[in-house]
């Protein structure tokens, strides 16, 4: 890692930076990111440069790296303004002529780059097995972990990967062929039958055989010289897929409890008594998917009084009537209790506060224009409240914050009320 820190190699690059200083004082402006709050704007960069070719140890770089590897600064950023400051060099050396010079400045960028990348991915690789092993608890602690098995699996799978990398060792690498994959295979057979939309299971096969392709070659690279650059990217790639990937699947995992949970007798909705485990696995699931949900609670207005006019049994069929507009307009994933008698709670998955309100007000809408059917037609309303459940804004899921969240709702559906009924607040 050192051997580019030679007395020649560091005349040369002084020599370099004060050239530049000298010729082109403003000229990092109009091509490096100019904002000085940057770990890695201009001046720090050359006193870093020059501080990595004078000592032996990597403090100084491993600070800088340190600090972009924090901020998520894609090492691609740093590597591109590097590749400025290089391109500058050159230019200079060619301008005088100086070819030697050139060669020695395109290597030895070449060397300086490697030893970078092989810092900035020792943190990356750390901080990613920190956040893979928080995921992997937050699905560990789910009550029912259905078809979540496979996205512990998946991390389980990511920390080998992690792992191998960190060792630099092909033998420890995962299996990664997608032949193999459990969850490939349930796809191809039980979620086939599952999934009305095939263009969605088309869809996630994509996704999880892309997945495995861009890992595909980690094994081969991670033993090649100069290629931390290189697995620093399919890891961080493999980090995007792998968060979206536990996303479809705990999509998948809706519609599972929607078909097999036992439902209420007429509605057809999700009985209460399962909610509280519900909506507890849904927010650990947002924590280890780092993804929002919704809550959103409806009643029926005034419904006592359709009740006390037209009887209890026409009572029913405006709510069975309700129900088939639910069904018709929620996705296959989301989850709908029947909270109380004419009160209703839909769980979201993967969905935040304005696509929620959309939601909500869709609902509001269809419900008002769509009639009972009866003689005559009876006219519905329902009041709405929604809330958003953020995964960073809560540690430690228990009873107590489940309830705190339905409370939340139900104090905006009486909002909803409040301010005169059908509305969504
Ligand atoms: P609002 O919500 O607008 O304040 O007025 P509301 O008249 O709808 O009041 P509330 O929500 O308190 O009324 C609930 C009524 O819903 C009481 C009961 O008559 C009726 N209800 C509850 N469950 C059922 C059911 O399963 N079938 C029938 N037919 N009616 C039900
Ligand atoms: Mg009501
Ligand atoms: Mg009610």
């Amino acid at each position: 890692m050192t051997a580019w820190r030679t007395p020649a190699n560091r005349a040369l690059l002084e020599r370099m930076l004060t050239a530049l200083e000298q010729r082109q004082p403003d000229a990092p402006a109009n091509q490096l990111v100019a904002a000085e709050s940057m770990t890695f704007n201009w001046p720090n960069l050359k006193a870093c440069l020059a501080d990595s070719l004078g000592c032996d140890d990597e403090t100084r770089c491993q600070t800088m790296m340190r600090q972009l590897a924090a901020t998520d600064t894609p090492f691609m950023l740093f590597s591109y303004q590097f590749g400025t400051l290089r391109n500058q060099m050159l230019k200079l050396a060619l301008d005088d002529g100086a070819i030697a010079d050139a060669q020695r400045i395109m290597t030895l960028f070449e060397e300086m780059e490697e030893s970078f990348a092989a810092i900035y991915l020792e943190i990356f690789l750390n901080r990613l097995g920190t956040r893979n092993h928080l995921r992997l608890s937050h699905i560990r602690a789910l009550n029912d972990k259905n078809l979540l098995s496979y996205f512990e699996s998946h991390l389980e799978w990511m920390a080998t990967l992690i792992e191998a990398t960190r060792q630099r060792d092909p033998q420890g690498m995962p299996e990664l062929d997608p032949n193999h994959c459990k969850f490939g295979k349930w796809l191809s057979d039980e979620g086939v039958r599952l999934i009305r939309d095939h263009s969605y299971i088309a869809q996630i096969r994509e996704l999880h055989e892309a997945m495995h392709h861009i890992i595909a070659e980690i094994d081969e690279l991670i033993v090649q010289p100069r290629a931390s650059g290189p697995v620093y990217a399919i890891l961080k790639k493999a980090e995007t897929y792998s968060l979206e990937l536990g996303n479809e699947i705990s999509l998948l995992n809706s519609i599972v409890i929607m078909s097999v949970y036992s439902k209420d007798t007429l509605t057809g909705f999700l009985s209460r008594r399962f909610l509280d485990r519900v909506l507890a696995n849904q927010m650990e699931i947002a924590k280890a998917t780092e993804s929002a949900f919704s809550v959103i609670m409806f009643d029926i207005d005034h419904f006592k009084d359709l009740n006390d006019r037209y009887g209890h049994q026409t009572g029913d069929l405006a709510l069975e009537h309700l129900a088939g507009i639910v069904r018709d307009t929620l996705r296959q994933s989301d989850l709908i209790f029947r909270y109380g008698g004419e009160e209703f709670l839909l769980v979201c998955p993967s969905t935040k506060l304005p696509q929620a309100r959309l939601l909500a007000e869709k609902l509001r809408l269809r419900i008002e224009a769509c009639p009972v059917p009866h003689d005559p037609p009876l006219p519905l309303s329902a009041s709405f409240g929604v809330s958003e459940v953020a995964p960073g804004t809560y540690e430690v899921v228990d009873t107590r914050l489940v309830h705190e969240v339905i409370a939340a709702c139900d104090g905006k559906l009486y909002a909803a009320k409040r301010g005169g009924r059908n509305r969504v607040v």
